[in-house]
């Protein structure tokens, strides 16, 4: 393992590892070690939702089909549009949605048009209704009523006939599915769904259902993954707690890598522990690291066992969803053949000060709220220990705060990664 360059402050000597590794390098060992998985299937279009396209979708249609109405009003003419002069013309028809004006108009004439209505022959412009006044079969505007061309909508504006449409690797959402169906597309081509096994290893743990004796605490952790992975749309294989014996886990590693292709673990990465996860690792695949110069998080392990993708989790409820969010979420969307895999990072100001040592990159739990001025700020949720489970619940963003800062004051500029909301 490489030594990686840390800026290196010899009084942070309790936050140094020198065998951690800066967050971007491991970022590059994930990506390299999580490919696609092949497979694909042929979906009916409402049960593409949340998953992603294993081909591109080329629309066979302009959308809109036909050049319409943006407005209720009346098409004319742009070029007989007078300048300031006002002006009268005749109507004579209606154009409807959906029930279009058989005819062509003259120059001089309009025809009624509701938004949506396709545009007659011999019109390109729309005057709002609000801008004319209707006298029997006449109206009246002013001439600058509207410039040429205003509200309309062109034919293939949204999306051209033979375009790409929905480019392949793209995460099926509700706006993907309302484009797919305004195109008239029925069934789409989606990787097959990634299967994610997942055990929790303790002799302290309990299941649900279970007494709690001293010492003991219930299993969590298997309840955010449900919820991170289920969220993903992948197809989880629950394993439960896998006891902290050589056989168990060994067993538990050689089931899971079976039907999975990629196997999650919390918990039993710590230096200390009755380390059967790692010399199990070491016999059965391959791992590439075992630290993160992190908080919360470290330690976390990446590799492979047998021919599915491996990440040890630490055994910490906030380091569980931190480490999954920033590093294995990725690098399942990569296998899922997800073309974005990262959310965004933004710059705001903190409305008050964060404490840190220089030495790890943090992942501070934190609110961001909007302020009058139109700006936002962000404040943390207050204790940020690693079992604080409550601050993920109580944060909508991460505040990341970069290895050498060593605490930030009020009214500094800080960098966050809202959480994803359910668009
Ligand atoms: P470990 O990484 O195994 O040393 O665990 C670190 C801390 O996280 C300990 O306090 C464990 O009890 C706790 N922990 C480990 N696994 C879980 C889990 N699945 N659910 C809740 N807490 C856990
Ligand atoms: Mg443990």
């Amino acid at each position: 393992m490489s030594q990686p360059a840390i800026p290196f402050d010899p009084s942070c000597m309790d936050e140094y590892d020198p065998n951690s590794l800066p967050g971007d390098e491991d970022l590059r060992r994930i990506d390299a070690g999580a490919t696609p998985i092949s497979g694909t299937e042929r979906v009916a279009l409402r049960a593409s939702l949340g998953r992603v396209l294993a081909q591109s979708v080329l629309t066979p249609i302009d959308v809109p089909l036909h050049t319409n109405s943006a407005m209720d009003g009346y098409a004319v003419s742009g070029a007989a549009l007078p300048g300031a002069q006002p002006i009268e013309m005749k109507v004579v028809g209606t154009s409807w949605a959906g029930r279009p004006y058989a005819g062509s108009v003259a120059p001089g004439e309009a025809v009624r048009i509701m938004t949506g209505g396709v545009m007659p022959d011999g019109t390109d412009t729309v005057v709002i209704q609000e801008r004319a006044s209707v006298n029997g079969h006449t109206i009246g505007f002013a001439g600058d009523a509207a410039r040429a061309g205003d509200n309309v909508r062109a034919a293939g504006e949204d999306m051209a006939a033979g375009s790409i449409v929905l480019e392949t690797g793209s995460r099926i959402g509700p706006a993907e599915l309302g484009m797919l169906a305004s195109v008239g597309i029925v069934e789409v081509t989606v990787r097959r769904r990634l299967r994610v096994a997942f055990f929790s290893t303790g002799d302290e743990l309990r299941s649900l259902g279970e007494s709690l004796e001293p010492g003991s605490v219930y299993d969590s952790n298997r309840y955010t993954l449900f919820g991170m992975l289920t969220r993903l749309g992948a197809e989880i294989i629950d394993m439960g707690v896998v006891p902290d014996t050589r056989d168990a886990v060994q067993l538990a590693f050689g089931e899971a890598s079976a039907c999975a292709d990629a196997v999650i673990t919390s918990g039993g990465v710590s230096v200390g522990e009755a380390d059967f996860v790692k010399e199990t690792l070491e016999s059965q695949g391959e791992v590439n690291f075992w630290k993160i110069a992190m908080k919360p998080g470290r330690p976390l392990a990446f590799g492979h066992v047998s021919d599915a993708v491996f990440f040890g989790l630490p055994g910490n409820p906030v380091s569980v969803m931190v480490t999954y969010y920033q590093f294995v979420q990725p690098a399942l969307r990569r296998m899922m053949g997800e073309r974005e895999t990262r959310p965004p990072r933004m710059h705001v100001r903190t409305s008050v000060p964060l404490k840190k040592r220089s030495g790890r990159v943090e992942f501070q739990r934190g609110v961001l709220k909007s302020t009058p001025d139109g700006t936002m700020t962000v404040e943390s949720t207050g204790e940020q220990g690693s079992g604080i489970l409550s601050s993920m619940h109580a944060a909508n963003c991460f505040i990341i705060l970069p290895m050498e800062n060593d605490g930030v004051g009020a009214g500094e500029l800080v960098e966050v990664e809202p959480f994803h909301g359910v668009m």
